[in-house]
């Protein structure tokens, strides 16, 4: 496990395979000196600007999973304090993936935009109490004037207005009589400050925008540094949990809180999740959407939810594996592996193993009976006996995967070839008497031989083959379309490439295989139902284009090491 997780932080704890959680012992701490009443309140705060990924699945399982341990609360709360960027389409998809995770906020769902009203009074006593100021200077000259990391800034020529004349233009903001890019609302903090968070934020801009929820009501917006404290402190959040790249606004966090002299919440930072092979930032998920790179938020290429649902995984696998990444003080990037092995895990134990040939290549049995068809037993899943068993029909036309067989075996190749025998999974021994070519060389079938006396589990002759492969009987298995998935991206860290992260998306990222030939049990499969394909991997019904007589799966991953297992593995 450990070389799977790529970060130092997670590795500490070697006996564990959970990694400790520095954040749990701070609520330890806190609740041991009583610092919030032993009170354990935290908040997921998504601004609906788009789907989420599986770096917001982190968020949710660390917010939503120690307000569990504690036996807190956990709310929702949409941050939606930019309506120029939001939409009700990403507020329902985030309901809907947070819920699928397996969490309940009970009736604790929120708006920052239910508080606009609060915000906009708190703001008005920043103003009252000398703390905040109308500042008339356009956006560019508040760059200007900004400094730089190792340069102060400058006061804005309208820091010393009266507080009379910032309430008055205040208000005439409120009340649309000036217009956007006019003026703003500062916190008046220190412009020499080396924290620029510091140097006199904006904490409201005017925006004549429609807003999803509050309509056309109101013309000014805060900025999310003053939403978000003050949002967190009226739903009396105990432990605000956020990225690292907050660190350094969180002075301003409490800084906001003190002047207000309200509720003060603790915010603490963690590193946020990379994953390797993908992006996950949200306006480059929405180019590669918008771009037509993908088929849309929900493409099972995607690292969003969406897509890792449609794709086969589950709320459980996802779960585990934020266990597993755990909470780490320092960036990192976690391998995709680690991802595939959590769902691995989960589905090995849960899954239905069943037969399916994706390149199909048509063996028949020569010597056995052309009318026949008999039905042979196989177990649902070796792991939990408890799901029971299945007949598969097996007759004198069967399908088996094109790479098992070769006419001419390289070394160590242990399928099917001339002369060779193998297993049939859950039926017979084969051997391979002929090779059938059509004119352009090509080989269109096999006929092979079977051995009745070594049907599995009543098999006495004691004969040893190094290999068993799957197959389905031509007759009766069906037609199905079976999507293969890679990597989007060609290399690790596309996000920190210099090239455009457009030009590195893999163009062979979906392999679509129309004819593949599954066993019957599958006409019954239901969307969003996931199997083992024995030997294959695990495959999930897909969710929006599979139809009952079309059906259509998505590999969700791979299996690991199976050939090994197989071929060490003497028969069955
Ligand atoms: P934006 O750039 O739009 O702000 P964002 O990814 O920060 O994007 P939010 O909707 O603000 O999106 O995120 C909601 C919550 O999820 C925040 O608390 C944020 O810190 C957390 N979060 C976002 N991305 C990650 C990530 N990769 N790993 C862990 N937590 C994340
Ligand atoms: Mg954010």
């Amino acid at each position: 496990m450990d070389n799977l997780i790529n970060n130092e932080e997670s590795n500490k704890n070697s006996t564990n395979i959970y990694p400790t959680n520095f954040i749990h012992e701070i609520i330890d701490e806190d609740n041991k000196t009583g610092k919030f009443n032993n009170r354990v309140q935290t908040r997921f705060p998504p601004e609906p600007n788009g789907y989420l990924h599986i770096g917001h699945a982190k968020s949710i399982c660390l917010n939503f999973g120690t307000a569990q341990k504690y036996g807190g609360k956990c709310n929702l709360r949409f941050d939606d304090t930019n309506p120029t960027k939001e939409d009700v389409e990403y507020v329902d998809s985030i309901i809907e993936d947070v819920k699928w995770l397996g969490f309940d906020w009970e009736e604790r769902l929120f708006y920052a935009s239910d508080y606009f009203k609060q915000l906009y009074e708190y703001a008005v006593q920043l103003i009252q109490s000398g703390n905040a100021y109308v500042c008339s200077l356009s956006p560019e000259e508040i760059r200007e004037t900004r400094g730089t990391p190792t340069k102060s800034g400058t006061e804005s020529p309208y820091r010393t207005r009266s507080i009379e004349e910032n309430v008055d233009l205040f208000e005439k903001m409120k009340n649309g009589k000036l217009e956007e890019g006019q003026c703003v609302l500062r916190a008046k903090i220190d412009m020499t400050s080396p924290n620029m968070n510091m140097r006199d934020p904006v904490i409201y801009r005017i925006k004549k925008a429609s807003h999803h929820r509050t309509g056309d009501k109101w013309c000014i917006y805060p900025m999310y540094d003053y939403a978000h404290c003050v949002s967190d402190s009226i739903e009396r959040i105990t432990h605000s949990i956020c990225t690292l790249e907050f660190e350094n606004h969180r002075p301003l966090y409490d800084w906001f809180l003190e002047k207000l002299k309200i509720f003060h919440p603790q915010q603490i930072e963690f590193a946020r999740l990379n994953l390797s092979y993908t992006v996950m930032s949200k306006r480059k998920l929405l180019t590669l959407v918008e771009e037509n790179f993908v088929s849309g938020w929900d493409d099972p290429r995607m690292p969003t939810i969406s897509g890792l649902r449609r794709r086969g995984f589950t709320p459980e696998s996802i779960r585990y594996f934020s266990e597993l990444v755990g909470v780490a003080k320092r960036d990192g990037m976690i391998d995709v592996s680690l991802l595939e092995f959590a769902l691995r895990d989960d589905l090995n134990k849960r899954a239905k193993r069943v037969m399916a040939v994706l390149k199909p290549l048509k063996v028949i049995i020569t010597n056995y009976p052309e009318d026949k068809a008999e039905e042979l037993e196989a177990i649902n899943n070796p792991e939990d006996l408890s799901m029971g068993t299945r007949k598969i029909p097996f007759s004198r036309e069967i399908y088996i995967e094109k790479d098992d067989f070769k006419e001419i075996p390289p070394k160590k190749y242990y399928r099917l070839y001339p002369g060779q025998e193998v297993r049939l999974r859950y039926a017979f021994i084969i051997k391979c008497e002929d090779v059938i070519k059509d004119k352009s060389g090509n080989i269109t079938e096999l006929h092979c031989t079977y051995d009745p006396d070594t049907k599995s589990g009543s098999d006495k002759t004691g004969k040893k083959v190094k290999a068993t492969i799957h197959w389905v009987s031509a007759q009766h298995s069906i037609t199905a379309e079976v999507r293969l998935y890679d990597r989007l991206f060609t290399i690790e860290d596309p996000a920190s490439d210099e090239k455009d992260f457009r030009e590195l998306v893999n163009n062979s990222s979906v392999e679509i295989l129309k004819d593949c030939r599954i066993e019957p049990s599958l006409s019954q499969a239901k969307n969003g139902e996931k199997f083992q394909f024995e030997r294959l991997g695990y495959f999930c019904v897909d969710s929006i284009d599979s139809k009952e007589n079309n059906l259509v799966f998505n590999r969700a991953v791979t299996l690991k090491d199976t050939w090994v297992k197989i071929e060490n593995k003497s028969s069955q």
